[in-house]
């Protein structure tokens, strides 16, 4: 058997377990109808990206633009030192990282983010700044139109690691969506990592991150290191560049 046969032969075999077994002679259409379970009804959240989306009924709201009251400063505990005005938070240069007071494993998260309308700088100077999964992993944010920096640094990077599909950046001042669904990693009791983080993203609803296993920590210099861990945060960087986010909804997997 080839080992895309196998494949299908074992996924099939686990799909079937959680069925009654019935006489292969005997099955009718309704013997491999599965009724229960029923997945929970969620009504979705409108218009992702616009100035009037919403979140789906059953995420955690991080941001709705009124408040910073779900976020810390990553620094010292204390109050989240960002900006806030209209229905977005900015980035307060030199204020440090910012991060979620709830902790999350496996996770669907949305946000926005726009990086500053008036260009001053280039390459990573220009509205970087990141988002962390669990508190780690860097998903950078940068303005990556026409704005060439290192592949696997430029928007939509797991940073230093793996280079987004696609180059989907929307020009400077313009708000911008990542859509992402992560996996947390799994350590056995020696610490060893015995299943990657994975990470999907959808930047502006085009995929760019198609379940990238994702190799250890995102440092700036040097390679990525493992280090068990277990549940994080989302945290947001101080690149010392004024980028702003709103709309960020997340819902626990
Ligand atoms: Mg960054």
């Amino acid at each position: 058997m080839k080992k895309s046969a196998l494949i299908f032969a074992a996924a099939v075999s686990i799909t079937v377990a959680g069925m009654a077994q019935v006489d292969p002679k005997k099955q009718t259409p309704e013997s491999t109808e599965i009724w229960d379970p029923v997945p929970r009804v969620v009504t979705p959240g409108t218009a992702s990206g616009s100035k009037t989306s919403s979140a789906p009924s059953d995420a955690i709201v991080l941001f709705d633009g009124r408040n910073l009251d779900s976020w810390k400063s990553s620094k010292n505990d204390g109050a989240a030192p960002w900006l806030i005005a209209g229905d977005a938070m900015t980035v307060k240069p030199g204020s440090g990282d910012i991060q979620t007071k709830q902790e999350f494993e496996d996770f669907q998260l949305h946000i926005e983010f726009r990086t500053p309308a008036k260009v001053e700088d280039e390459g990573q100077g220009r509205g970087n700044s990141g988002i962390f999964m669990q508190g780690i992993y860097e998903l950078q944010v940068l303005d990556s139109y026409n704005n060439r920096t290192y592949s696997n640094g430029q928007a939509g990077s797991i940073y230093k690691q793996s280079m987004p599909l696609v180059n989907a950046s929307l020009a400077p001042g313009a708000w911008q969506t990542y859509d992402v669904v992560y996996t947390a990693p799994k350590f056995n009791k020696d610490g060893m990592m015995t299943h990657p983080p994975y990470i999907t993203v959808l930047h502006n609803g085009v995929l760019i991150q198609n379940h990238t296993a994702i190799r250890g920590t995102t440092p700036y210099v040097g390679l990525p290191q493992v280090k068990p861990h277990g549940k994080g945060p989302i945290k947001l960087q101080d690149h010392h560049n004024s980028t702003s986010f709103r709309n960020i909804w997340i819902r626990e997997l």
